[in-house]
């Protein structure tokens, strides 16, 4: 058997349909982010990053990276065990305490990533609960969708940010069967927010468990960085709240938080959590150290709100069509996967402007992008720089036609 020619035979098909995913190798500059050095020939050496998930620039905070090197230093790399098998350092167990507070929940439990986190979590309960339901937003991540295949229980989709669906799906099941309800707050690819009142009304009429993955919306929204559910006051009415430590915070991991019965029983029970090892120490001691840093400062949530709304308007200005939406996030559409390359690729070359093209499976077909995350360290020549490129670029009737 030729295992390489049947693996080539795929990729070329996916080439041929521009969906072939080509990296862009970088390397982040300490102090000058969202500066990176290119590694790729065809790019200038110095690139400015525009689709970074470190919205808030705190993978370079000085006080995230001492707290880092200080933990590395007291106690080495890794973690040297599960959680259950020598793994678990006082790091871990400090983290998921300041977790627990940022969301107002008795405990929180961390995974080493946010997808891990919801897949473990939703299968674990889709599995354990017997004869559960989980009723799944239309456009949820592909890390939910993968723990709720694993969980083999019935699944029921409603329609995206629908909660007159929701309502009408919760009506036809079972009263008895236990149900959970799975969604979002910020999409990432929309940058939509959820209706989140409705849908925990929705939820509470009918007995169901609220499961929020918030993973775009931590460290970015609410006053003390809770995301949605505490910008909106709606946290202690959600079951359980999801999140990455990895985007706006800066580092890598996941967690969960909600009751401590609920925690007690992800941590029994899901394999995801169980059989893998921890969180390195240093790891927890920079996230916590993030946590800590936003849930007392603005100033980086202020200062990112400014420059989204910069550019925004810059982009009005020039007749630049992106979707409307309350978050952070600015999604450029093409529609066309290999016009969505093709830009970029143009946009990197001539301009140094580095914007990953999110083509299928990321997107539905027909719905390709560039999606642009402006953050607090982006000037505002920065984002002059981007609009006159894109405006430039825009007059080009190639593109033009994509977008007509
Ligand atoms: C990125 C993402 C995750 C996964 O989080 P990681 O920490 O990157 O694994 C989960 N949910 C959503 C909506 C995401 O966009």
């Amino acid at each position: 058997m030729d295992f390489d020619a049947m693996f080539a035979a795929q990729l070329e098909a996916l080439k041929e349909e521009g969906n072939y995913r080509i990296f862009a190798e970088l390397e982040r500059e300490c102090g000058e982010f969202p500066r990176a050095r290119s590694h790729d020939d065809g790019a200038p050496d110095k690139v400015t990053v525009w689709c970074s998930n470190d919205y808030l620039g705190m993978g370079q905070n000085a006080v995230v990276r001492q707290a880092m090197k200080d933990a590395v230093d007291a106690c080495g790399t890794g973690a040297g065990g599960t959680r259950n098998i020598s793994g678990t350092a006082r790091h871990h167990v400090a983290l998921e305490g300041e977790l627990a507070e940022l969301h107002g929940k008795e405990a929180a439990l961390l995974f080493t990533s946010g997808y891990v986190s919801n897949w473990a979590a939703l299968s674990t309960l889709g599995s354990r609960l017997p004869d559960a339901v989980i009723l799944s937003d239309a456009l949820n991540h592909a890390s939910m969708i993968e723990g709720m295949r694993h969980a083999r229980c019935q699944k029921v989709i409603w329609k995206h940010n629908d909660p007159e669906d929701l309502d009408r799906k919760l009506a036809a099941l079972p009263a008895n069967a236990p149900k959970i309800v799975a969604f979002e707050s910020v999409y990432s690819m929309d940058g939509d927010i959820c209706p989140m009142e409705e849908i925990i009304e929705v939820a509470e009429k009918h007995g169901a468990m609220t499961y929020l993955d918030e993973v775009h919306a931590v460290g970015l929204y609410g006053p003390r960085g809770g995301g949605i559910s505490e910008k909106r006051g709606l946290a202690h009415r959600i079951d359980l709240i999801e999140g990455t430590l990895g985007k706006a915070f800066g580092c890598v991991g996941g967690y969960i938080s909600g009751s401590a019965a609920l925690c007690d029983f992800i941590r029994s029970f899901a394999s995801g959590f169980i059989f893998t090892t921890a969180l390195p120490p240093a790891v927890a001691a920079a996230a916590q150290a993030s946590i800590a840093h936003l849930k007392v400062s603005d100033t980086e949530r202020r200062q990112q709100r400014r420059q989204v709304a910069r550019l925004r308007a810059e982009l009005d200005k020039r007749g630049i069509p992106h979707l409307d939406n309350a978050s952070h996030i600015i999604p450029v559409m093409i529609k066309d996967p290999v016009k969505c390359r093709q830009l970029a690729d143009i946009l990197m070359r001539d301009y140094g402007i580095y914007v990953q093209p999110i083509n299928y499976p990321t997107v539905p077909k027909g719905t390709e992008r560039l999606r642009f995350t402006p953050g607090p360290l982006h000037t505002d020549a920065d984002i002059n720089h981007l609009v006159e490129a894109l405006s430039v670029l825009w007059k080009q009737c190639a593109i033009a036609h994509a977008v007509a």
